[in-house]
């Protein structure tokens, strides 16, 4: 893992990173600031932050300390310059993609994503004149293929929904740094505890906090990372960090604010136009659950990996990808990328297809079915009937989520338990 910190490593940074005491009253939970807004000192003071000449506190839907204080939190541990907080995953990805593209112009992504994330690129942004061009997340060499002259971003997970699918990021950040254009990866699979794409190159990772980073299925949230390190003026093809912005006296973002400019621009105009912020309480759940990120993620790790060892000798399974087997394609992939483990979220193939299933679904007695990853409880999904069901088949099978796929995100409850509820499901299939 790389060194975030010249003093302080990951763990430490987990609990302490954007949260000193308070100043005020020197509590030392961070506190949540529950207001909308905030007094202006007199009214140069007032003109000098609607101008973003000095940094400061508006109106919580540009930004909130709550807020503040996550996004400072994960861009530490993502090794990022800045962090802006969403109302959810969905939005970090609109977010992540609003100062680069334009109508007409196409995201690269890559075929092995999230369900919601296929809806939101393949059909939503069609409404915006945003085109995704879907590729094989397998096949740097496909990335390279699909770059055109209105190419402003390629779109990655680190950790492909719905499981066991490692990314090879570095390659594909040689395409984007290459065609001129930033690499955006999700990392909401792997968590930066596990993964920081921005060591390989990545410029911009969004999150759903939503999962293991807020950790207990009690706060949905998303952030987009910035690098810090992508050069906005060294092409014409970002004109919105590039060229001068009317509404702020004709600043530059990329001039102003220097390797800021992206975070600045999501805050100022971002997350002021498009209204998709988060609660200061959702902010305060997630930075709460952060602080034992590492400790969940390691149980996380060898439960997931525990039980898929034990699925993959089960008679009633077809077959288990998960990046941790040896017999997994991503294996060594996932030992570059992610060598502390490769999560707890992964599918298996049950004999019967999609009957069996269902009836898996309705054996299990101490998984719960919901459409939810990374929750300290285990869960169970059958993607072909619930979260990809909007999906034409062709699609499902490209993205993992055939009629016979069943996707566990697997708890840090006993691993002995969580086997045998498996076990009992699985028996009962017959
Ligand atoms: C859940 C998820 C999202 C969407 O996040 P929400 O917080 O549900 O909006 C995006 N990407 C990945 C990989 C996810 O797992």
């Amino acid at each position: 893992m790389k060194q975030l910190h010249p003093q302080f490593g990951f763990n430490t940074l987990a609990v302490h990173a954007g949260t000193a005491p308070d100043p005020a009253t020197g509590a030392r939970s961070f506190p949540i600031y529950q207001t909308t807004s905030y007094v202006f000192d007199d009214a140069d003071h007032a003109a000098s932050l609607f101008n973003l000449q000095a940094p400061g506190f508006i109106y919580s839907r540009l930004t909130n300390p709550t807020v503040a204080a996550l996004e400072e939190k994960l861009a530490t541990l993502e090794g990022g310059r800045g962090g802006t907080v969403t109302s959810s995953g969905q939005a970090a990805e609109t977010l992540a993609l609003f100062p680069l593209m334009a109508p007409g112009m196409e995201v690269i992504v890559a075929n092995k994503l999230y369900g919601g994330t296929i809806n939101l690129m393949g059909k939503s942004y069609q409404k915006f004149g945003w085109n995704a061009i879907f590729v094989d997340s397998e096949n740097p060499e496909a990335f390279r293929q699909a770059v055109t002259k209105k190419t402003r971003a390629i779109f990655i997970e680190s950790l492909a929904n719905p499981g066991g699918v490692v990314v090879d990021i570095e390659s594909i950040a040689k395409v984007a740094n290459e065609a001129g254009v930033p690499l955006v990866v999700d990392n909401t699979m792997a968590t930066p505890f596990l993964c920081q794409p921005m060591e390989w190159g990545a410029d911009l990772v969004v999150h759903s906090t939503t999962k293991f980073l807020s950790g207990q299925g009690n706060a949905v949230g998303g952030v987009v990372i910035d690098s810090g390190k992508f050069t906005w003026l060294e092409n014409s093809k970002f004109p919105s960090l590039s060229t001068p912005s009317p509404e702020y006296n004709g600043l530059t973002f990329a001039e102003t604010f220097g390797d800021l400019a992206f975070t600045m621009y999501s805050h100022a105009i971002s997350l002021r136009d498009l209204g998709c912020s988060q609660s200061p309480m959702n902010a305060w759940i997630t930075l709460n659950g952060i602080e034992t990120l590492p400790l969940r993620v390691e149980r996380h790790c060898s439960n997931g990996l525990t039980v898929a060892k034990f699925l993959e000798k089960h008679p009633s399974v077809e077959w288990v990808s998960h990046a941790g087997l040896e017999s997994s394609p991503y294996y060594k992939l996932g030992k570059k990328y992610m060598p502390d483990g490769t999560g707890s979220v992964f599918t298996f193939g049950v004999k019967g297809g999609y009957e069996s299933g269902l009836k898996m679904l309705e054996s299990v007695e101490l998984f719960s079915h919901v459409a939810n990853i990374g929750d300290t409880r285990s869960l169970i999904l059958h993607p072909a009937s619930t979260t990809h069901r909007q999906l034409t088949e062709e699609q499902r099978i490209a993205a993992g989520s055939g009629p016979e796929v069943i996707r566990l995100s697997i708890g840090i409850e006993c691993a002995e338990d969580i086997i045998a509820d498996l076990d009992q499901a699985l028996r009962s299939l017959g």
